[in-house]
């Protein structure tokens, strides 16, 4: 009966927002956010997001018909073009199948449900040191065995490259190794473009098969090809491989649960067969994916106007974002805050590794209501001109007891 079923812990994540939302303190603090905040704290509706709904809402043609199996062609055929690059050889020799998903999670799902369904090499995944805490389960939900990787050096609250390196040139043969594609989550460190080509070559000559999670995307650096360099070394280096990409971050379009799941192959034939395979996964899941998010990132993809637009805001969010790195780094070394702070301009994307430990994270919570992960991660997102000079001098009150 149902009765047997053991109660599961909240996740930390959610109860961490909780714990906010109860906090009665005007001074309070969210850095546990995973969502872009503008200056005065708020969420931001990308103007050229609101401009594509305009566009969505006065079609008379609209209707809230079925999409097909794979999803709206118009959004996954740019969505591939937008990591690959338009000229991309694996576009133009059809070495590419694209399906549209549940979000970057769902892309991740259907990755790993197709890893556990036809993958004939080493069914274990490979992930950082640490990741994504979603990782973790969503492998193990399809009984794919997950084994860790080092990644984040303590020391420098940089990368741990050589141990990277030597766990991947270490695990048997065709294993699936996953990356973030940039803007690594939590740390928000990332290789360094030669060592994303040391790294290529280790996969190719392992003949392991790269699982690249892409879920920051010109949010990251705000340029779209920068932030999808790694993805498109390995590509050129022939390797096949799979990317599940989010459109959450990108496009502000978190709740709306668009994003995009590809498979790179050796050949044409192959990706016939794979997109044949994805077609039952997806059938059996969800039938077909939803609508709104993808008609308007769709919308944008498609319009050289509104892409140049949708740029701009990425720069938007991610010079904010770079901004409050800077001005945190600045007010920690003016302040003279014991240790050092340049891993905070180091690191990019919406997270920062902080190096502060749960004590001092708790302490945090506790005596200044500033509320972050246990790890000590920050959502960059969460600092803005009015709070961060309250944030830095917590961080040195707390660094210094
Ligand atoms: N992967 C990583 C590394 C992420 O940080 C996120 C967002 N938190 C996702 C995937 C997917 O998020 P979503 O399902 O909202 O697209």
């Amino acid at each position: 009966s149902a009765e047997a079923v053991p109660q599961a812990p909240e996740d930390p994540l959610y109860g961490l927002k909780r714990a906010f939302l109860a906090d009665p303190s005007p001074n309070k603090v969210d850095l546990g956010i995973g969502a872009y905040r503008d200056d005065n704290a708020k969420p931001w509706v990308l103007p050229v997001v609101k401009k594509a709904d305009d566009i969505l809402r006065n079609d008379p043609n609209l209707d809230h018909e079925y999409a097909p199996i794979a999803g709206i062609p118009t959004l996954t055929s740019k969505a591939i073009e937008l990591l690959l690059g338009a000229d991309s050889p694996a576009l133009k020799e059809k070495r590419t199948t694209s399906m549209q998903t549940i979000s970057g999670t769902g892309a991740c799902h259907v990755g790993a449900l197709f890893c556990a369904r036809f993958f004939r090499g080493n069914k274990t995944v490979y992930v950082s040191d640490p990741t994504w805490a979603n990782h973790n389960q969503i492998f193990s939900n399809v009984d794919l065995p997950v084994v860790k990787y080092p990644y984040f050096s303590k020391d420098t609250k940089g990368l741990n490259f050589a141990g990277m390196k030597a766990a991947i040139a270490d695990a048997p043969e065709e294993s699936i190794i996953l990356l973030h594609a940039c803007a690594h989550n939590p740390t928000g460190v990332d290789p360094t473009v030669e060592q994303w080509a040391e790294l290529a070559d280790l996969v190719a000559q392992k003949r392991h098969f790269p699982f690249f999670d892409c879920a920051y995307q010109g949010f990251a650096s705000g340029n779209l090809a920068k932030d999808a360099a790694a993805i498109r070394l390995f590509v050129e280096r022939g390797i096949e491989l799979i990317i599940a990409q989010s459109f959450a971050k990108n496009f502000g379009l978190y709740g709306e649960r668009a994003g995009c799941f590809h498979v790179v192959t050796d050949t044409p034939e192959t990706a016939t067969r794979v997109a044949s395979q994805l077609a039952i996964l997806q059938r059996s899941e969800i039938s077909s994916p939803p609508l709104y998010g993808a008609r308007i990132a769709s919308i944008v993809l498609n319009d050289p106007a509104l892409f140049a637009e949708w740029e701009d805001n990425l720069r938007e969010m991610s010079g904010r974002i770079i901004s409050m790195r800077t001005a945190l780094r600045a007010k920690l070394e003016e302040l003279g805050t014991p240790g050092t702070w340049n891993h905070i301009t180091d690191q990019i994307g919406m997270f920062s590794f902080t190096g502060l430990n749960e004590a001092q994270v708790l302490k945090l919570r506790e005596e200044a209501h500033v509320y972050m992960t246990k790890n000590g991660r920050i959502s960059m997102a969460g600092l803005n001109t009015k709070n961060i000079d309250y944030f830095a001098k917590a961080v040195d009150k707390v660094v210094r007891e």
